[in-house]
């Protein structure tokens, strides 16, 4: 089946669906491809209320995020959305992309402009029987959990002191797990102090400087050696000790999903701060290829917030290309781009700073 729109998102996480809002709003053709049967992203997996500023929703639930953008793109009779179906391939010189739905129904989807907002996935840990089943990601385990009702164990080990493994470690606890305990390579907590001290008040031992040496088990996890590391992160051999756990949750980091940027042949550059391949692109957030744009954890990882605000860019930018410019929408971009600076700013955007000094000078 054949479809024109004059803008296409990929991905209806955070970043996709303010971009979505942003060009219904407009009166734009626009189509909102989704692997998943729901929108929303990671978001759906938040049960937890949001940090950060009151106008990202700080206070409100990641879900109920979720549904506020999608009541409104409801709203939007230009808008269509197409769920089950995910962007499987790019074909430059037809301009053609492809999209399969349900694994059965192939769409060629052409367009005008192109907002690539795929997010990031999981990445996992190199060690002995890292396949056994009872090893997770967090990611999994939220979504088994926060959206399925389903506890994926009891005895658990979660490995990475960020954000993501203590929010979801606290989470485990809510739900009647027992957390022996946290574990990371890296000589400090890398998630926030409140965040920690909460997870510690119910008993939680944090280790820093330890990692996983093998996970033991028969046909599913029954054990894990952990191991204390010295600053250059070599195991010190002769202190790896045994902690019984039937699921071991690696929470350690994310990769952007840039893989139809590649196909697109947009300039991409390897940023370890932003966790990735990334693409160079200017301040609409438009690539090197004109008409092709990016937005939230595939441009970098970071933060919905930041999707949020990359989203809401780079619908801007794809609606001054199709010669959609007004006085209401400059106010909204200028708002936009001075926000994003202002919650990257400080020690905590340092990182994210000096990551995208090397992708926005172009
Ligand atoms: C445990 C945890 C807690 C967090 N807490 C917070 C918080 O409190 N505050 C905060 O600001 N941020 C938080 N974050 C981070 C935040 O969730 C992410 O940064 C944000 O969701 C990124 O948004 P996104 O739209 O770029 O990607 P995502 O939310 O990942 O959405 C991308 C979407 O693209 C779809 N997709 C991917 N590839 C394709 C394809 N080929 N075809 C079709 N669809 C595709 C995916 O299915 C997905 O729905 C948290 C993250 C985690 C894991």
């Amino acid at each position: 089946m054949k479809h024109f729109f004059d803008v296409v998102i990929i991905g209806a996480g955070p970043a996709g669906l303010c971009a979505g809002n942003i060009l219904g709003n407009a009166g734009k053709k626009t189509l909102i491809i989704e692997r998943d049967p729901f929108l929303g992203g990671q978001l759906l997996k938040q049960t937890h209320m949001f940090f950060g500023s009151r106008d990202q929703y700080a206070g409100t639930r990641g879900l109920d995020i979720a549904k506020i953008f999608q009541n409104e793109l409801n709203s939007y009779p230009n808008v269509s959305v197409f769920t089950d179906t995910t962007a499987t391939g790019y074909y430059p010189e037809e301009k053609i992309l492809l999209a399969m739905k349900d694994e059965k129904e192939l769409y060629e989807i052409s367009f005008d402009q192109i907002i690539i907002a795929t997010g990031a996935s999981e990445k996992s840990l190199l060690f002995e029987n890292n396949d056994l089943p009872g090893i997770f990601g967090a990611g999994a385990v939220q979504t088994l959990m926060n959206m399925y009702g389903v506890l994926p164990g009891t005895e658990i080990i979660m490995v990475g002191s960020g954000n993501i493994g203590l929010i979801v470690s606290y989470q485990l606890l809510q739900a009647g797990a027992n957390v022996k305990c946290i574990i990371d390579a890296a000589p400090h907590i890398g998630g926030y102090f409140v965040h920690a001290a909460k997870i510690r008040r119910m008993g939680v031992p944090i280790y820093t400087q330890h990692t996983i040496h093998r996970a033991i088990g028969k046909t599913t996890l029954e054990a894990v050696e952990l191991v204390k590391v010295d600053n250059s992160w070599k195991k010190i051999s002769d202190s790896v000790f045994t902690e019984s756990c039937d699921v071991l949750c690696l929470a350690v980091g994310l990769v952007p999903m840039s893989e139809l940027l590649w196909q697109m042949g947009c300039d991409m550059n390897f940023v370890p701060e932003l966790g990735g391949s990334v693409p160079a692109r200017n301040q609409w957030m438009e690539t090197s290829v004109r008409g092709v744009f990016v937005a939230g954890d595939v441009a970098g990882v970071e933060e919905a917030s930041s999707a949020m605000l990359e989203g809401t860019i780079a619908a801007i930018g794809a609606l001054k290309n199709l010669g959609s410019w007004n006085a209401a929408i400059e106010k909204k971009c200028v708002h936009s781009l001075e926000y994003l600076k202002e919650i990257r700013y400080g020690p905590v955007g340092e990182k994210i700073r000096s990551g995208l000094a090397k992708v926005e000078a172009r």
